[in-house]
C-alpha cells in the first residue's frame, strides 16, 4: 500500500477536542508527561504486561524486546515510550518515520546515538521509506548495519555491529505497516480510548501540576467530553482554565465547564462540530450512507488521513458510524446526536459484502 502523508487539517488548529498535537500543545505535553507506570493513568492490562517484561529484561542485562504502540493520536503513546526508557534505566532517542530520508541517517543515529540497551523511539513508523525500513531489519535481528563502501568494481559490504537496542514504533494504524517489519515486534500495544473514569483522575492530575483550583465533579464533566483521549482533557482544561480564570474567580466548577463548552462548540458526548459535519454529510448528502472514505473527504474538505486517524476512531468506537465493505453507515446514535429521528429500521444498514470493498 502506498505511504500517504497527510497535510495538517485546514482548521485543526480551531478544535478543542481534536487529538492531535498542535499550538503549544508539544510543550504542556512534555510539562504533563507521566514519567514512571505508576503516574501513567489506566491501560492497567498493557502496563502490567509491560512492566513484567521491562523487569524480565532487567533482570537478565538484555534490552526489552522491540514494542510497537499503536492507537489513534493523543491515548498516550509517546508518554508510554519515554516511561520504558525511564524503567529500564536507559536513554530515549526520539525521530519519526518520515525523518529518516535514507540510509545513511539511519545508520548515524543506530552508531553514534545509541548506547547499550537504549530505546529508539520512531513516531510514525508506518511513513519510513522502505529502503531504510529493510535496512533497518538486520539491526533489529542481530544488532548489525552493512553499509556500502566505495563503488563500481570497488563497491564492498562492511558490516558493522551495533549496541544491542530496543525500536518502539508508534503508529496511528498497524495496518500500513508492512509484514515484514511489523512480524520483528516482540510486543504489540494497541492503547484503547479511555473511560471517563480515568480522563478524570487525568484532569485532576494535570489541574494539579498546573496549579489550578478544579472540584471534582468539573474534572469529571470535562473527563466526559474529551474524546476517551489524554491529550484532548489536557487541552479542554487548559481552554476551562482560560475562561476560569479571565471571566471568573480561577477556579474552575461545574457551570464553567458547561459554559467553556458551550463556547467552544464541545456537546456533552465530545462531539465538537467537525463531528457534527461528519455526521451530518453522512446522513443529510448520504442518506444515511454507506458513503466512502474518499467521498466523505471531498465533502468536508479534509483529508482521507485526517478523517481515519483523528475523526473516525473514536466516532466508529463509539458506535455513531459503521464501518461496511461498501463504506461508512450513520447508527441511531448519530441521528440522535443530530437531533434527527432515525429512518424506520433504526438507521445504519447492514453489512454487505459486495465488489466495492475499499478497505
Ligand atoms: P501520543 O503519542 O499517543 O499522540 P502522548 O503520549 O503525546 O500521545 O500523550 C499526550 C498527552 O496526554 C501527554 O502529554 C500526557 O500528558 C497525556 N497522557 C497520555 N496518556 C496518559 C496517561 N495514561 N496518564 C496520564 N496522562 C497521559
Amino acid at each position: 500500500m502506498a505511504k500517504r502523508q497527510p497535510p495538517p487539517a485546514p482548521d485543526a488548529a480551531a478544535r478543542a477536542v481534536d487529538a492531535s498535537e498542535h499550538g503549544d500543545d508539544g510543550l504542556v505535553d512534555r510539562t504533563l508527561r507521566p514519567r514512571t507506570f505508576d503516574d501513567y493513568v489506566g491501560q492497567t492490562k498493557h502496563k502490567d504486561n509491560l512492566r513484567v517484561f521491562v523487569e524480565a529484561a532487567k533482570r537478565r542485562g538484555e534490552p526489552l524486546d522491540h514494542v510497537l504502540l499503536s492507537g489513534p493520536p493523543g491515548l498516550g503513546k509517546t508518554t508510554l515510550a519515554h516511561i520504558l526508557a525511564h524503567e529500564m534505566g536507559t536513554q530515549l532517542v526520539s525521530t519519526s518515520g518520515p525523518v529518516i530520508e535514507h540510509k545513511g541517517a539511519l545508520a548515524a543515529l543506530l552508531t553514534t546515538k545509541l548506547q547499550k540497551n537504549d530505546i529508539l523511539f520512531v513516531d510514525e513508523i508506518h511513513r519510513l521509506n522502505p529502503v531504510v525500513e529493510e535496512s533497518l531489519y538486520p539491526a533489529l535481528d542481530e544488532s548489525v548495519f552493512d553499509v556500502m563502501t566505495g563503488e563500481g568494481a570497488f563497491a564492498s559490504a562492511v558490516r558493522i555491529t551495533l549496541q544491542p537496542f530496543t525500536l518502539v514504533g508508534a503508529t496511528t494504524r498497524t495496518g500500513l505497516l508492512t509484514a515484514p517489519l511489523l512480524s520483528r515486534f516482540g510486543h504489540v500495544v494497541r492503547l484503547d480510548f479511555y473511560p471517563p473514569e480515568d480522563l478524570a483522575q487525568i484532569v485532576l492530575r494535570s489541574a494539579k501540576l498546573l496549579g489550578v483550583a478544579i472540584e471534582q465533579e468539573a474534572a469529571h464533566e470535562i473527563a466526559r467530553r474529551s474524546r476517551g483521549t489524554p491529550r484532548v482533557a489536557n487541552r479542554l482544561l487548559r481552554r476551562v482554565r482560560d475562561f476560569a480564570e479571565v471571566l471568573g474567580t480561577g477556579r474552575i466548577d461545574l457551570a464553567r465547564v458547561r459554559h467553556a463548552c458551550e463556547r467552544l462548540e464541545v456537546d456533552v458526548a465530545g462531539l465538537d462540530d467537525m463531528d457534527r459535519r461528519y455526521l451530518s454529510v453522512v446522513i443529510d448528502h448520504y442518506d444515511g450512507g454507506p458513503v466512502g472514505v474518499d467521498a466523505l473527504a471531498a465533502a468536508l474538505a479534509e483529508p482521507r488521513d485526517t478523517l481515519e486517524d483523528v475523526v473516525e476512531p473514536f466516532l466508529l468506537q463509539q458506535g455513531y458510524v459503521g464501518r461496511t465493505p461498501r463504506g461508512r453507515v450513520a447508527n441511531r446514535k448519530a441521528y440522535e446526536a443530530l437531533g434527527k429521528s432515525p429512518p424506520a429500521g433504526g438507521g445504519g444498514r447492514p453489512p454487505q459484502a459486495d465488489l466495492f470493498d475499499e478497505e
